[in-house]
């Protein structure tokens, strides 16, 4: 290839390049789009893996590239861990999964600004790069590193490696905002300063440091907020990281995560009736023991699977209520048969979806879809509320936490003011669980001790499968 003809192909390359990522950019938003409803969400994850596959190609075609040997030996080495982890871990084990993939990502993000810093360094050009490159540098380095260990602590919490309960101790918060204040100091030093490499490795030091420290606090059972934040600073970093290379897909693809991941934390935090300042500062979890005290006593009355099938059978309205039971017990077919038999029956049959029953946002429509119930028989909480004094059996399937009566009359109680689904204002409850187990929370539930409750034990599968034999046989 002559001179011009090189150039003429570098040039039609590079279109290329933006020409996918464009095509890209396009795909993740409506993939996003396609995922904010559960009909089309599967659609919406296809569009997003195709945006992404494309990004993937576009990149490859660099012409910066000079050798694809790593980067090949990455991709193989990656896409067998990824297939194995979706083969190996299971659905109730999500969150620390998707907790352990914010990391790996931001980890990413971190080390190509650190990569980057040493490689303007080592050639002298870091004091002639422009501030907001260098501000983009060092946010990219920081957000990434603390969402790096932030990340691995809230794995480490869901799996239960590490205490679930707030490690707190006096003065945390000073602490933690001493912490934080010397991280930013260091970060505009680096501004004006950009080759005091010492001070630049404070900075890395105090933001692995800084992760740790603000996500400690935190009980587990706030972690799904804390890991919908982190998602969103990792998103941020890699938008910064995409402002650092040049990187068009990247600085879209980031912003988007980034502002997905914040606006689902608020919308978590609305469902619980909380705010980010008192989930990540709150130490939501360490008061169980006393709040629990305030809430329960008397006796739970347990019922055989044949007389509550006899209720069921002859109701009129039913309404399920799935929690994590549900998901633990792998109960979404054995719902969906129940549900038929009583709907041959003549029963009208509801489900009552809380925004944060089970594990991860949308669990409960992700294991209801898999079982193809209708979307049309999915009432969220402000839906089906109103209807529950006009319901005859209301079927609380391994729910604990978000129909706890306590949030909404005690006060005193952890999470008093947590919007539930007021499954005690049906004619009749029945819950079906394992034993005396507490939610997740760790909150006593007096639910299981009111008038209107009957408690069916056993794992969920097996007794809604016996419910629906028992139906059957009336
Ligand atoms: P939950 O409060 O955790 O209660 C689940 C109940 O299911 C337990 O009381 C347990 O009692 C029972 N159970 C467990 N395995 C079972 C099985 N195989 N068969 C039957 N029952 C079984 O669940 P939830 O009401 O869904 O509330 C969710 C909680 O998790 C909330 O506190 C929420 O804030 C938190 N959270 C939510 C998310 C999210 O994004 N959705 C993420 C993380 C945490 P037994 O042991 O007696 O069976």
């Amino acid at each position: 290839m002559d001179h011009s003809a090189t150039s003429t192909f570098l040039n039609g390359s590079s279109y290329f390049i933006e020409l996918t990522y464009i095509i890209a950019s396009i795909f993740f938003i409506l993939g996003l789009k396609n995922m904010s409803h559960p009909d089309s969400a599967r659609k919406g994850m296809f569009l997003a893996e195709a945006g992404m596959l494309m990004a993937v190609i576009g990149t490859l075609m660099n012409r910066e590239i000079v050798s694809y040997e790593w980067i090949i030996g990455g991709l193989v080495l990656g896409s067998i861990v990824g297939a194995l982890m979706a083969i190996w871990v299971p659905m109730t084990a999500m969150p620390e999964r998707t907790a352990l993939s914010h990391a790996f990502g931001a980890a990413a993000a971190a080390l190509v600004g650190i990569a980057e810093y040493s490689i303007q360094y080592s050639a002298g050009v870091l004091a002639e790069l422009p501030k907001f490159k260098v501000g983009a540098l060092g946010f990219e380095i920081m957000l990434g590193a603390l969402t790096t260990t932030g990340s691995l602590i809230a794995a480490g919490k869901l799996k239960g490696v590490i205490k679930g309960t707030p490690i707190q101790f006096k003065g945390q918060n000073a602490v933690n905002m001493l912490v934080f204040l010397v991280m930013i100091s260091c970060f505009f030093y680096i501004l004006l300063n950009p080759t005091a490499q010492p001070v630049f490795y404070t900075m890395v030091g105090l933001a692995v440091l800084f992760g740790v420290m603000l996500v400690i606090p935190i009980g587990s059972a706030d972690m799904p907020v804390v890991m919908s934040l982190l998602n969103s600073y990792a998103g941020l970093a890699a938008a910064a990281t995409g402002f650092v290379l040049g990187n068009n897909v990247l600085i879209i693809a980031g912003t988007l995560d980034g502002f997905s991941g914040l606006i689902l934390s608020i919308l978590m935090c609305k469902a619980m009736n909380r705010s980010i300042t008192n989930v990540l500062f709150g130490g939501f979890g360490a008061v169980v023991a006393e709040a629990a005290a305030a809430g329960a006593g008397g006796t739970m009355r347990e019922i055989t699977p044949e007389d509550a099938a006899v209720q069921l059978a002859y109701a009129k309205k039913v309404v399920f209520v799935p929690g994590y039971g549900l998901a633990t017990a792998q109960a979404q077919h054995a719902v969906r048969e129940l549900a038929n038999k009583l709907e041959e029956r003549g029963v009208e049959v509801k489900y009552g979806i809380h925004s944060v029953a089970g594990r991860m946002p949308g669990h409960m429509n992700v294991l209801l879809a898999e079982a193809n119930v209708p979307y049309e028989v999915l009432y969220e909480m402000d839906q089906i509320n109103p209807e529950m004094s006009t319901t005859d059996v209301c079927v609380v399937i391994g729910a604990n936490d978000v129909v706890n009566p306590d949030a909404r009359d005690n006060p005193k109680s952890a999470i008093a003011g947590m919007p539930i689904i007021e499954v005690d204002r049906a004619h009749s409850v029945i819950v079906l669980k394992r034993g005396q187990g507490r939610g997740f929370s760790g909150l006593e539930n007096p639910l299981f001790f009111k008038s209107v409750t009957t408690m069916l034990y056993g794992d969920a599968k097996v007794s809604l499968t016996n419910l629906a034999q028992a139906v059957q046989n009336i």
